[in-house]
């Protein structure tokens, strides 16, 4: 089913005193902010997660606890809720076609399966016209023998189930890519050109069923072993003709998908004067996410409308205004390896400093690597966020960017 969608509104009262319900597949950090926030605009919320302490499930009115292909989970979520949007990539392409059959689901089944498998990513890039970085698809052994030698050195990634840099293996030559393919067990993958990245960027985008699409300006992001570590958002974190380009890009990607909801674009900015900068034009698409992104938590409180609120918007078919950001802001993820050697981090030293809001995402258990929450510092200029975030990384141990 697809819009226009004639949901009640803001109040999420129907006018005979039930509750309009919202769900979301997937119970993460990214379905607990969208919950919350559907919640501040007076939703009730329904979250679908087999885990029964998911971030979200803890905070929404609803958890169904089952699998995601669950057929009796599935007639739950849709007798339960008005619409379904979807928290992470990896929610099967078929559980979405059915719950699109009889509810509004923004993203919808096919832009989630297109951004599920880097094939079809790339692909759909490509005839967006969109420049990505040179790459072979490799699903054969003579696919993987045949490969062009300007790919090398370069990275192998799986086509489907990546995220914060798995199913990701560097090779530098033709014998290492031969045995990272094995070690990968032969999946469908794609090897891409290792590119001189100067930085990374990344543009959050939201598209009603109108049509009618709205944007954050770009965020300046520092990955850290293939995870997001710091997100700079400001005015002046990278030059404008660039910010206007990723930003007219991430636009026609949107359009070309004819998606609905919140589609993050992230973007690697290339060496000035490198030969890769001179044949591909200085800035290159690597991924999208079809729904809110690590890289843009910072509008929860650094904008008048957050991208969860974005998202609550055009999920409900209410109208979508541009944007402001009020406050330079840097966010830095707070992953689990602050907490494995048993101490607790030195929130009390941190939330003395100006401007800074912490988010913990209910996760009982941390584990290296996990995501367990961000802190976003927000001030009056970007030199003093900058320098605040220093001073809270510094007492967390965070190394400095
Ligand atoms: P995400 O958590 O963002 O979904 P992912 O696992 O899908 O991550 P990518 O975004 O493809 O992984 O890559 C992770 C990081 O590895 C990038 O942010 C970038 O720093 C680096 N990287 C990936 N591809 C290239 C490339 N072709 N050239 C140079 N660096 C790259
Ligand atoms: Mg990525």
């Amino acid at each position: 089913m697809s819009g226009p969608m004639l949901l009640p509104g803001v109040t999420g009262l129907n006018g005979s005193g039930q509750q309009t319900t919202l769900g979301v597949m997937g119970g993460g950090q990214l379905g607990r902010m969208f919950v919350q926030a559907a919640q501040a605009m007076g939703y009730f919320t329904v979250v679908l997660d087999p885990d029964v302490i998911s971030p979200a499930g803890l905070v929404s009115h609803y958890h169904i606890k089952t699998d995601y292909l669950d057929e009796q989970g599935l007639v739950q979520l849709m007798q339960r809720c008005a619409a379904v949007t979807t928290e992470f990539e990896n929610v099967p392409a078929p559980a979405l076609r059915t719950l699109g059959a009889v509810r509004p689901t923004a993203p919808g089944a096919d832009a989630v399966a297109v951004a599920q498998d880097r094939i079809q990513e790339k692909a759909h890039l490509a005839r967006s016209g969109v420049p990505v970085a040179p790459y072979a698809v490799i699903e054969t052994r003579a696919q993987l023998d045949g490969v062009p030698d300007n790919l090398l050195p370069g990275i192998l990634k799986t086509a489907r189930l990546g995220y914060d840099g798995k199913g990701q293996v560097r090779c530098s030559n033709r014998a290492e890519l031969v045995a990272a393919w094995d070690a990968l067990k032969g999946v469908p993958c794609v090897l891409e050109q290792m590119l001189p990245l100067a930085a990374e960027c990344s543009v959050i985008v939201a598209r009603g069923w109108d049509g009618a699409c709205v944007n954050f300006a770009p965020q300046l992001n520092l990955h850290r072993a293939g995870i997001l570590a710091v997100t700079e958002a400001y005015d002046g974190n990278m030059p404008q003709a660039l910010s206007e380009h990723a930003i007219a890009a991430s636009k026609k990607i949107a359009e070309e998908l004819g998606y609905v909801g919140v589609l993050c674009v992230e973007f690697f900015v290339l060496a000035e004067g490198s030969p890769e900068a001179i044949a591909l034009g200085g800035l290159v698409v690597n991924e999208m996410a079809p729904r809110p992104h690590n890289s843009g938590h910072y509008t929860l409180d650094a904008c008048d409308v957050s991208q969860f609120e974005l998202q609550v918007r055009t999920l409900a078919g209410l109208p979508l205004t541009q944007p402001r950001q009020h406050s330079p802001a840097v966010m830095l993820n707070l992953l689990g390896d602050l907490w494995v050697d048993g101490a607790t981090p030195a929130w009390h030293k941190v939330l003395a400093l100006p401007g800074v809001h912490l988010h913990l995402y209910g996760k009982l258990k941390a584990s290296k690597g996990r995501k367990m929450g961000h802190l976003t510092v927000t001030a009056v200029t970007p030199e003093v966020a900058r320098s605040t975030a220093l001073q809270a990384a510094t007492l967390l141990g965070i190394a400095a960017f």
